[in-house]
């Protein structure tokens, strides 16, 4: 075909590619089912956003998206377990047992700005495979996939900036990011996972914008910001939320010089990433426990010379923590238990006595707190008798235990 004619094609339909293939085995039965009912039905349907992109990268994509013409009523009557959702993006989320899988119908810009009740944009004008590949954020997130006939269509370059390591936006930069402030952590989450350099222009609108993340609803910056460091790339995300100056508006101890405080949350990221790497849960409340246990244990020291005992003094260390960082970026209540548990749990491993070793190894926050006490001693600040003593204890199986406990008695 000449040249010309594939150049014209490639700008009114879109690159249409074979290569790369697709390893259809990476994708969800129940997405595939998805797309060939809508298909049956005569609608459009792809698997499009993260999975594709993490296919494509070797990794192994943890959700799925289905992007269709069908409208969310249209969907909605197709699937018998599905529900609509959203007020801002209405989308059907299509269940399988426990496992969800979103499908949304094809976006186009909104022709009229409308603002609803809540202050929240409306952004539910349907539209064409072309609109609503527009309206993505990244390049590398705005691949389709069809695996009915195994092709993929990638309007915007998205498998050459991957190749190349390049984030782009489409668009233009400065609108897109002043429309959805959010893009810039997840910028920087995916320059993050996919090792993508972040060029100097894209570089200086994000400072410029920074500030913009203060307009965004608190509930979605927490996730965003808390998806930057329990998706696998946490040690790399941390590097970039430094220089983007984000440490400063979330988790200033993030950007600390004290080189043992800098050990100690590296390593706790390194084992979070590691744990993901190995599709191990992550418990965001142990993470945050890592972050702010350094001003913990610095205010406890402070407190332990003026409180009436240790526990008190911790105690009060913990609540003053907490209202410190609520200022600046507050951590949602139900973490604050886990962190608060993890932290109280940790004087008592000193404690040996057999009786209080049963009840904290009964404790429903025991692994976490043990984990924590481990990383801990990893930075030098356990008695390492006393951490070898729990890992031996920990490992072992009932009988052991109790021997190791007898000893423990002999030896007090
Ligand atoms: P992951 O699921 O791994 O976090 P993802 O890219 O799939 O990454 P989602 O939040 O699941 O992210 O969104 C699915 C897709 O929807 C994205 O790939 C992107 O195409 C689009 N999208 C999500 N958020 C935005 C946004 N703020 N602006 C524009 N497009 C977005
Ligand atoms: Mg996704």
């Amino acid at each position: 075909m000449h040249t010309n004619l594939i150049e014209s094609l490639k700008n009114t339909v879109g690159t249409l590619f074979i290569k790369p293939k697709i390893d259809v085995s990476k994708i969800s039965k129940h997405a595939l089912e998805i797309i060939l009912s809508l298909q049956k039905n005569n609608y459009e349907a792809y698997i499009v956003g993260g999975a594709i992109r993490d296919i494509l990268i070797d990794q192994n994509p943890k959700d799925f998206d289905i992007a269709t013409s069908a409208t969310p009523e249209q969907i909605r009557k197709l699937f018998k377990k599905s529900r609509i959702i959203g007020r801002r993006f209405k989308l059907v989320h299509v269940l399988d047992g426990r496992n969800i899988i979103e499908v949304s119908t094809f976006r186009a810009k909104p022709q009229e700005r409308e603002i609803m009740a809540n202050g929240v944009e409306r952004d539910n004008a349907y539209g064409t495979l072309k609109e609503d590949a527009e309206r993505r954020d990244f390049t590398s997130n705005s691949i389709y996939f069809n695996p009915t006939n195994k092709k993929l269509i990638d309007f915007y370059g998205g498998i050459d900036d991957i190749k190349n390591k390049q984030l782009a936006i489409i668009g233009i930069p400065e609108i897109r990011f002043q429309e959805d402030p959010v893009r810039i952590l997840r910028a920087i989450r995916f320059a993050a996972k996919l090792d993508l350099s972040i060029n100097s222009d894209i570089t200086s609108i994000i400072h410029k914008n920074i500030n913009l993340l203060e307009n965004i609803p608190y509930s979605r910056l927490f996730d965003e910001v808390m998806k930057l460091f329990l998706t696998g790339h946490a040690l790399k995300s941390v590097i970039l939320f430094n220089k983007f100056n984000l440490s400063k508006k979330f988790f200033p101890v993030l950007q600390s010089t004290n080189p043992s405080t800098q050990a100690f949350l590296k390593q706790g990221l390194r084992d979070t990433d590691k744990r993901i790497h190995e599709s191990k849960s992550v418990n965001p409340g142990f993470l945050l426990a890592v972050f702010l246990w350094r001003d913990v244990n610095e205010a406890w020291e402070k407190r332990k010379k003026v409180s009436i005992n240790n526990t008190v003094a911790l105690n009060t260390a913990i609540d003053f923590v907490l209202s410190k960082q609520s200022k600046i970026f507050p951590v949602q209540k139900r973490f604050i238990v886990t962190m608060s548990e993890i932290w109280r749990l940790q004087p008592r491993f000193k404690n040996l006595n057999p009786k209080r070793i049963y009840r904290l190894l009964g404790h429903p926050r025991f692994r976490a707190a043990y984990d924590f006490l481990l990383l801990r001693n990893r930075q030098g600040e356990i008695d390492n008798d006393l951490a070898q003593w729990w890992i031996k204890f920990v490992e072992a199986d009932d009988k052991t235990k109790s021997i190791l406990i007898k000893k423990t008695k002999k030896n007090g």
